[in-house]
């Protein structure tokens, strides 16, 4: 989490650095902070709450520079305060300095400083890096190195590093080298802008729309020393790595809210694109199989791979265990469904045919990462299915599948999940046509995946239903969300999205396990949402459905358009269109993804900024 800006070139820092927070806010938000270089004075300005609060600030006691730093904070060490915002100072002031990660040694490295004289003013484990950086200049100058070359601050920032542990993206500046900005990383995002006569820096691409078309993404272990009229990529041992600079696709159309009042309703609405966007060039007619560019594994590889194991979090966790479903179905390869933080220290079992990928939206989740590694270290073939072009997961993988969702903003997931699946279900048509699905069930499942945009089309209509219902229930404090089999994983992603964004307790659970525990939650105020379009064991979801009427449950059914049998038994319905039960997911999500959305809107929560919660988890 946390967003980090950095500017370098002839202009006044300060408007692309705010701008940049703005656009980078989805990834923390509950401070934020500016330092802007002018000659050897370096000017902090940092607020509790969000990037407009720093704004107003910043507008009340105006600063100036071209050279600077920015950060938005999702805390890890220390409460969100002034004094723990971004940015930090090391020794008397001679380091500047902003990061994105944990610095797990903080208290040794904290009480070595301490002996050594530095004070502490903060509960951040950041402050430790300013120090630590300011420390290894001073040894250097004592040994005759340069304070006012820049060769000397990127030394003291590599020995700085060297001695961390934990992940770290860096942006620092040195009071004494005016224009000189030193970016280097492990495990956290850096990317910089190539502009002419200046340079930007950014967690991610978005804050770079506008400002210039050629970025390049830091690697772990390196180090960019940026400097307004030059830029030179060296590893922190001092090598010099390949430079590849990309081209930048993102537009401002991307990020632009349009009509909506909210990035998670926009992206809810733009589903039929995206899933289309999923599709796009990956349907093979002829072979009535699915085809994808990038999984770099030929096919008789592909065809030796005899299980499975998807690892992801959170959203991207309920996408693969639609995926385990679809793939155990069609192509009979057993799937496992890993959280990612548990992968990573686990150590299962894994034959020599297993394949991996993990599932990620922004492709640089910090555990999932850690875990994708863990497996290519063990020497299995690792595939991503990850929405952002050229992210760290994207780039280490040995081959994937991109989502072509365009960046997802809303804290939230919503489009990336049902690109996901879509992207699953079109795994597992590929994987059953090499093994035992036939030439026309491909065919059928290919004319079924092209309606899906159109489905989903549909499914949103609900929107007017889901407000209904969500006005009679905003202010339960409990709800259950419960389906069977493919709408088993929806269940868990419904329940999700509600406590996110609504802060109601909700839980998702298989609809038959209730009578095992949850069914004694069930009272008059805790509604329970039942995922109940038709499939081959719609009797037996009923009775469970009829198991909570019988206790004076609210019942919301989420059933298929025409069935009217259900409207006598729920006190609610919301209808989707008919689909095959392998895609229901893609549309039984949709009215869970509005529910969550329009609850949370009555109850005043803020959708797109809920509490605790930041965008893309790259700390541990
Ligand atoms: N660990 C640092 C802090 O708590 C950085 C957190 C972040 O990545 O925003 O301040």
């Amino acid at each position: 989490m946390c967003g980090i800006v950095g500017y370098v070139g002839p202009k006044q820092a300060y408007d692309y650095l705010i701008e940049g927070l703005f656009r980078l806010e989805y990834r923390g938000y509950d401070s934020a902070g500016v330092a802007l270089q002018d000659g050897s004075k370096i000017s902090i300005r940092k607020k509790t709450g969000r990037v407009s609060q720093l704004a107003d600030l910043c507008k009340l006691l105006p600063i100036h520079g071209t050279s600077g730093i920015g950060h938005t904070r999702w805390a890890t060490h220390g409460e969100p305060s002034d004094t723990n915002s971004h940015p930090h100072t090391g020794g008397n002031g001679e380091v500047v300095l902003v990061h994105n990660g944990v610095i797990e040694n903080y208290s040794i490295l904290r009480d070595r400083l301490r002996e050594l004289g530095y004070v502490f003013r903060t509960a951040t484990d950041t402050e430790v890096a300013a120090h630590l950086v300011a420390h290894q200049l001073e040894e250097a100058v004592k040994l005759g190195d340069d304070p006012f070359e820049a060769e000397t601050c990127v030394r003291a920032v590599e020995s700085a590093v060297r001695q961390i542990k934990g992940t770290y993206g860096l942006a620092v500046m040195f009071r004494d080298v005016p224009g000189l900005l030193i970016a280097t990383r492990f495990g956290s995002p850096l990317v910089v802008g190539m502009g002419r006569g200046e340079y930007f820096l950014a967690s991610d691409a978005s804050p770079l729309v506008g400002h210039t078309k050629e970025i390049v993404y830091l690697n772990d272990h390196e180090t960019a020393v940026i400097k307004a009229d030059s830029f030179v990529l060296r590893h922190q041992d001092g090598s010099a790595p390949a430079l590849s600079i990309r081209a930048l696709e993102q537009t401002s159309r991307d990020t632009d809210l349009g009509e909506f009042d909210h990035y998670m309703l926009k992206e809810i609405f733009e589903q039929p694109q995206t899933i289309e966007n999923a599709l796009r060039g990956r349907l093979d007619d002829e072979e009535a199989t699915a085809k994808f560019g990038g999984l770099n594994l030929d096919p008789q590889s592909l065809g030796r791979i005899d299980r499975i194991v998807l690892t992801a979090c959170g959203t991207s966790w309920h996408a693969g265990l639609v995926g385990e479903y679809l793939i155990e179905e069609f192509a009979r390869i057993p799937v496992e469904v890993e959280y990612a933080s548990e992968l990573r220290y686990r150590n299962p079992p894994m034959a020599d045919r297993t394949m991996i990928f993990a599932i990620t939206q922004s492709g640089e989740t910090a555990d999932t990462l850690a875990a994708l590694r863990e497996c290519k270290r063990k020497g299995h073939p690792t595939l991503a299915i990850c929405n952002t072009v050229g992210s760290t997961i994207a780039r280490e993988a040995d081959g994937g599948i991109y989502l072509h969702a365009g960046p997802e903003i809303g804290v939230a997931s919503t489009k990336a999940f049902t690109s996901q699946v879509t992207v699953l279900t079109l795994l597992a048509l590929l994987l059953g046509r090499m093994r035992h699905l036939s030439h026309p069930a491909g065919k059928r499942m290919i004319s079924q995946l092209r309606e899906m945009p159109d489905k989903i089309r549909q499914a949103l209509k609900c929107f007017d239903a889901v407000k209904d219902v969500a006005r009679k229930y905003y202010t339960a404090e409990n709800f259950l969300y419960l389906g069977r089999l493919y709408n088993f994983p929806v269940a868990l992603e419904g329940a999700l999205k509600l406590k996110e964004i609504s802060y109601i307790h909700s839980e998702g659970y298989p609809a038959a396990e209730m009578k095992h525990g949850p069914i004694a939650l069930v009272d008059e105020d805790t509604p329970s949402v039942f995922i109940a379009p038709r499939c081959e064991i719609y009797p037996k979801v009923m009775s469970n459905l009829e198991e909570v009427k019988a206790r004076k449950g609210p019942v919301i059914a989420i059933a298929c358009e025409g069935d009217d049998k259900i409207a006598e038994l729920a006190d609610d319905v919301i209808y989707v269109p008919d689909v095959d039960e392998y895609l229901q997911p893609l549309v039984t999500s949709i009215p869970l993804q509005l529910l969550a959305y329009q609850i949370a809107i009555y109850r005043g929560c803020n959708v797109d900024r809920p509490r605790n919660l930041a965008k893309s988890v790259t700390v541990e």
